[in-house]
């Protein structure tokens, strides 16, 4: 990297004024830019709409040569380099959706210093052909984005992030910064190693939205759930609800429109176009509500979304914290809001139980599924939960639903022994399995046609339940499936006992529960505050 004086760090506040037309830098970043116009290597953990995307730019701007930035998002590609472009920047892509002809004029452009950033694809930057062709080039910087990637151990691995662990031995003059939103402390060390960071520069802002306001409510008729909560606090806002099939994401979208919602539904399912159409009015139109899966939101950058709702449960906390992450990016309030269910707990433990892969993968996904359940059922403040998660302390926020209506605590030994017992009955008297629905019919002692037909007002734990109602031992299973005490048999649903179960029939367990707020209340509250 020989010629030229070396580049002014100075030159970072000219840019940030006369590109992109702001006054002041954000948190980090005139140190991040700094270090990185100097040379140096660095370690970026920031949250969504933090500001990481200037991290890179202005030094691929101020320094010499062009700045090489890896992504994982093909399909934002073209938008990221049209985005940039409007900028005035000058900016392509390399990535398999395109031709030889469009390859070559971006690859000339790379040789030539044409453009600023070149935006590539792991899986590109993996063959020798596109190594070949960085060496004849000049490289200003290497920004890996969505770095967490490379973590086996994270929610969203790749494989082909594993390769960039080489960059520094190819290129050991080029500096590399590498970003990402989320990272729990493991993944940040292990995101350190494998890309061989550790001597880098770590800049770890805090992960705390405290913009977003965090509930998660008892899963009770959802739609409906979902539309009084748009109705009575986001209506005419911009909000984004995940619901985890493409089936439930129509459904939804379909009950929202209907009702005077507008809304648009995302899917891998949909046609290209529709698809294509839906996000880019999302995108341009004020107020819509998109209905979508996971497939939706890496990399859309709108501001204004007032909400996020989840129908369906994440499969962990990173995946919620990003998902949520994408409401408030302009720092005004907005909510993140989700309704939980046993359903919920019962399908992302058969979906683990039934998912390709060895036994330790399934491990890794139910530990992370078990975080998720524990931020769920908490008693304690959502945010600290969270930010705990991810290594960061914080007190309690008074922003979230549990610090703004704190749920209390019971002592739920009695009531699990209760359940835990009928299941036990069933499955060694009877030798027979049921789902949820059954069980509580029997513990408050309903005269089913299935009861009846089973004899199972015989059984010693017939109607001893009659001290709760059915929705608060609908939270009790759902907690002792959450807390690993009940175990869900994939293909009928079916609740069996644990290893740890026995613990608790035998009186060596307490179980700690959570009482679900009442839903009338909230309602009342929610209305006269
Ligand atoms: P991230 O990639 O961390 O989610 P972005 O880089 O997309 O965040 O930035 C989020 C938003 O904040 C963008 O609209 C960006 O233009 C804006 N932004 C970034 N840095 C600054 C700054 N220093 N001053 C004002 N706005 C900024």
């Amino acid at each position: 990297a020989a010629g030229g004086p070396p580049p002014d760090p100075a030159e970072a506040a000219r840019v940030l004024r006369s590109v992109f037309g702001y006054d002041t830098f954000r948190g980090e970043q005139r140190e991040i830019i700094e270090h990185v116009i100097g040379g140096g290597d660095a370690l970026v953990l920031m949250p969504t709409g933090g500001g990481k995307s200037l991290c890179y730019q202005i030094p691929a701007l101020v320094r010499p040569g062009v700045g090489v930035v890896v992504s994982p998002l093909i399909a934002l590609m073209q938008d990221q380099v049209d985005a940039l472009r409007a900028l005035g920047l000058r900016a392509g892509f390399l990535n398999s959706t395109q031709g030889p002809d469009e390859r070559h004029i971006v690859e000339d452009a790379f040789l030539a210093g044409e453009i600023d950033l070149l935006y590539l694809a792991p899986e590109r930057l993996k063959l020798e052909a596109t190594r070949r062709l960085l060496d004849r080039g000049r490289i200003s910087l290497f920004a890996i984005d969505e770095a967490h990637c490379v973590a086996q151990w994270g929610h969203d691995f790749r494989p082909d992030y594993l390769e960039l662990s080489t960059l520094h031995e190819r290129w050991p003059d080029v500096p590399r910064i590498a970003l990402t939103a989320t990272a729990t402390p493991a993944t940040h060390a292990e995101i350190a190693q494998r890309l061989k960071l550790e001597d880098a520069r770590h800049f770890v802002a805090s992960f705390d939205r405290p913009n977003i306001q965090y509930r998660i409510v008892p899963k009770d008729g959802p739609q409906r759930q979902l539309l009084d909560f748009i109705r009575a606090e986001h209506a005419g806002d911009a909000g984004i609800v995940y619901c985890l099939s493409r089936a439930s994401v129509e459904k939804t979208a379909e009950f929202l429109s209907a009702n005077g919602v507008p809304a648009v539904p995302y899917h891998a399912g949909l046609d290209n176009r529709v698809r294509a159409e839906n996000q880019s009015r999302f995108l341009r139109e004020d107020g819509l509500v998109v209905v979508a899966t996971i497939a939706f939101g890496m990399g859309i950058d709108k501001p204004d979304v007032r909400f996020v709702a989840h129908l369906d449960l994440p499969k962990s906390v990173e995946g919620y914290y990003q998902e949520t992450g994408r409401a408030g990016r302009d720092g005004l309030p907005s909510t993140a809001w989700m309704a939980y269910g046993l359903a919920d707990v019962v399908q992302q433990r058969k979906l683990i139980q039934t998912s390709p892969g060895d036994e330790a993968h399934r491990r890794r996904l139910n530990q992370h599924l078990d975080a998720m359940l524990a931020l769920c059922e908490t008693v304690e403040c959502r945010r600290a939960g969270l930010l705990a998660y991810f290594g960061q302390e914080a007190g309690e926020c008074g922003n979230c639903d549990t610090c703004l209506t704190p749920p209390e605590s019971w002592d739920g030994t009695v009531a699990a022994q209760k359940v835990l017992s009928a299941v036990y009955r069933l499955q060694h008297e009877r030798r027979q399995r049921f789902g949820a629905g059954h069980i509580i019919d029997i513990l408050l002692g309903k005269h089913t046609p299935k009861i009846d037909e089973n004899g199972h007002d015989s059984l010693k734990v017939f109607g001893v339940g009659a001290d709760l109602r059915d929705r608060d031992w609908s939270a009790v299973i759902r907690q002792l499936v959450a807390q690993g005490l009940l175990d869900v048999e994939p293909a009928y649903n079916t609740l069996g006992l644990t290893p740890a179960s026995a613990e608790v029939l035998r009186g060596e367990r307490k179980v700690p529960l959570r009482r679900d707020p009442e839903r009338a209340a909230r309602t009342r509250s929610a209305r006269t505050a």
